[in-house]
């Protein structure tokens, strides 16, 4: 398996790059925002837990995260990899992840972290607000909260993932074919 964690803060272009890469690659895609999203549309029990947190763009207590990838992982764990998008989070994240993936045998391939300035991301997450229908993406002081947490919490995993030799940067600024087209690189690299 080829088993890769998609990383970069809010609004860097994970969702889309993470379309483009399973539909190239075939894997499969976690998306912890999207199961989330899903469940609170769904009025699931772990969805009202998540939409305390969503709403003020601050990180579901990471319990809650880990189970709920927890049980993805084992559903998909025969499939040719899984490109991670939105988790880890948190360093303890990628400890659990880690462990997960120990018992099945499968370790994460590489981390790509897409590098976006914070000007454009604030831009980039207002413009999809209109469309999305995200309440997290159309208020400003969330937006700025949701960017606090990334540098906070959420920007050490990548100094974990550096510590296993594992991190690769992309710039995630240009034609999404371009960002694309390195992403690529990285993925053939790692895949060899
Ligand atoms: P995203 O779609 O990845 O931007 O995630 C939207 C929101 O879901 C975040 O602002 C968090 O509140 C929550 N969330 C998604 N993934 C995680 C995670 N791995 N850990 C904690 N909270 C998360």
């Amino acid at each position: 398996m080829i088993n890769i964690v998609l990383f970069g803060p809010p609004g860097a272009g994970k969702g889309t790059q993470s379309d483009k890469i399973i539909d190239k690659y075939n894997l499969t895609h976690i998306s912890t925002g999207d199961l989330f999203r899903k469940h609170l549309s769904e009025g699931t029990e772990l969805g009202k837990i998540a939409k305390k947190y969503m709403d003020e763009g601050n990180l579901v207590p990471d319990d809650v995260v880990i189970k709920m990838v927890e049980i993805i992982i084992s559903e998909c764990i025969d499939c040719p990899g899984v490109i991670f998008d939105g988790f880890p989070r948190t360093v303890n994240q990628a400890i659990a992840l880690d462990q997960m993936l120990e018992k099945f045998e499968e370790t994460i391939s590489g981390m790509i972290l897409l590098e976006v300035e914070e000007e454009e991301l604030i831009n980039r997450i207002l413009l999809r607000g209109k469309t999305s229908g995200r309440t997290d993406d159309q208020d400003l002081e969330k937006i700025n909260n949701r960017i606090e947490v990334y540098k906070e919490e959420t920007l050490p995993v990548a100094n974990y993932y550096k510590s296993q030799s594992k991190l690769n940067t992309v710039n995630g600024v240009g034609s999404i074919d371009n960002i694309f087209s390195d992403i690529c690189h990285v993925i053939d690299n790692l895949a060899e």
